[in-house]
């Protein structure tokens, strides 16, 4: 399960994050979206720097959480790079949803921003462009685990896409957004958005 963060108020976000894990027990995987990677009309804070993203970075590592996602805005590759080395095996940094260029994404590996790559078949270089980068990304032992968001129909773009590529090995978790009405727990959003 995936929770996201990255509105006004962190210590809400900290204390669902402390609620969940809490509730659902030290076996179950969850993983925090900071959202900090670009903007949305209503963000209107500034993003988070290294500092912020380290302290909310060792919050997480407390819970447990597995990835942390988008801890710092797409094009920072220094902050997130230093996050990534001081995180270590304690927690992976996970982003690229909204990266869209092939160079991006290699000085990224380069300069090991992240462990996990995040880019979606629907905004970034496509079906064919992106199966070759998630083989060259779990070359470098990294994991390529696509955003999905819009509908049902890039959902399965990005099922496809990890399924032909690099398999679950590659790709252990596919993003399942649950969001209410547009994003309900059942396969039914899948059919109605392909309708
Ligand atoms: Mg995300």
């Amino acid at each position: 399960m995936k929770l996201r963060f990255g509105r006004p108020r962190l210590d809400d976000y900290l204390a669902a994050l402390a609620a969940v894990r809490r509730t659902l027990g030290g076996e179950y995987t969850l993983m925090v979206d900071c959202n900090q990677g670009w903007r949305m009309p209503w963000d209107v804070q500034a993003p988070w720097d290294l500092a912020k993203a380290s302290e909310v970075a060792e919050e997480l590592i407390r819970h447990d959480v597995l990835w942390m996602e988008e801890p710092l805005y797409r094009g920072d590759y220094p902050g997130m790079a230093a996050l990534n080395a001081h995180t270590g095996d304690r927690l992976k940094i996970a982003g690229g949803e909204m990266t869209r260029e092939p160079y991006e994404f290699h000085e990224m590996l380069r300069r090991d921003c992240l462990d996990v790559y995040q880019p979606d078949a629907v905004c970034s270089i496509g079906m064919l462009g992106l199966s070759r980068l998630a083989r060259e990304v779990t070359t470098h032992g990294k994991w390529f685990t696509p955003h999905t968001w819009g509908n049902g129909i890039g959902l399965i773009a990005n099922l496809h896409l990890t399924a032909g590529s690099v398999g679950p090995e590659g790709c252990p978790y596919l993003e399942f957004p649950f969001d209410p009405p547009e994003w309900p727990p059942r396969p039914a959003t899948i059919r109605s958005s392909l309708r």
